[in-house]
């Protein structure tokens, strides 16, 4: 069996920033970790293969060079295989154009990829859209919002969070997975996975790799554009109403707030 996780360098903190002038993300600084909700597929990853003796554990990372250390990690943690993809070309991708990278990259993983697992949403860009762009360019189904799977011989059973609950569905492999946090507690890695991160190669792609052409990736492959990036103007007014022993600045404040459509 093989399972390729998806893992997304982030900002550590929530401090994520954006040229003004082009709306696309700063990605440089040394402040970078796995995206939390990945760490938590890669845990899930690791837990199907300590279950089965039979699994392979690719992990996959589209970003700058620097991503190579998330690779690393993940081969701590108990990846046996690491795959970047990394090009200036890249830079700028919206989600269809990174679901399109991932996509390729998944196709140079092998054509034995039985189960795709990844975070529900990264911490940057937050769309929560890339999973599904992946599965539609393999042409494999993609399930979201995932707490729970159990692993058949050609199926996967999975848990998902709806509106009013849970949903318990079966889909045969190949399918990609995105989970949330409540799949597991995050694992560690261990100082045989770190001596082995050491000496496991990763494999890197840039765009001619992947057998796309450039014009699909980067700005030039991504319909959406970020028009104008601002932050939110906030203001704020105080108004006293002096206790008098009567209702009324009460009723004034009532007649306010609904005024304001607050209550
Ligand atoms: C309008 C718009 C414009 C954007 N412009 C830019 C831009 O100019 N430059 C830029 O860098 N980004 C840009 N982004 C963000 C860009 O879409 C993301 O870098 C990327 O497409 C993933 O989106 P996300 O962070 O929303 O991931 P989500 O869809 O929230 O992530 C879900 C999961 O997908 C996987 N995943 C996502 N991205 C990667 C990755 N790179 N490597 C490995 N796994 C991954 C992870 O497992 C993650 O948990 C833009 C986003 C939007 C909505």
């Amino acid at each position: 069996m093989h399972i390729v996780v998806f893992v997304k360098q982030v900002p550590g903190t929530d401090n994520v920033k954006l040229d003004p002038e082009t709306g696309v993300m700063i990605r440089t600084g040394k402040d970078v970790i796995i995206n939390p909700l990945d760490e938590n597929a890669l845990t899930e990853a690791i837990k199907i293969k300590n279950s089965r003796n039979d699994v392979k554990v690719t992990a996959i990372s589209m970003g700058p060079l620097s991503a190579e250390r998330a690779l690393k990690e993940a081969i701590a943690m108990g990846a046996d295989a690491g795959i970047l993809v990394s090009a200036r070309e890249f830079a700028g991708s919206d989600t269809i154009a990174t679901g399109k990278a991932l996509a390729a990259a998944v196709r140079k993983a092998g054509d034995d990829v039985d189960l795709i697992l990844c975070g529900e949403r990264a911490t940057d860009g937050e769309t929560g859209q890339t999973a599904v762009m992946v599965a539609n360019y393999l042409d494999i189904p993609g399930e979201t919002y995932v707490s729970a799977v159990e692993v058949k011989d050609n199926s996967v059973v999975i848990k998902r969070t709806v509106e009013r609950g849970f949903e318990l569905v079966e889909i045969p492999f190949p399918v990609l997975v995105s989970v949330n946090k409540d799949i597991n507690e995050v694992g560690m890695p261990t100082l045989n996975g770190k001596l082995k991160a050491k000496k496991v190669p990763i494999s890197a792609y840039d765009v001619p790799g992947l057998g796309l052409d450039k014009s699909e990736v980067g700005l030039t492959g991504s319909p959406t554009r970020v028009v104008k990036v601002f932050s939110p103007k906030l203001s704020r007014d105080t108004i006293m109403k002096k206790a008098d022993g009567t209702t009324q600045p009460v009723d004034e404040m009532i007649k306010f707030l609904i005024s304001k459509e607050c209550i």
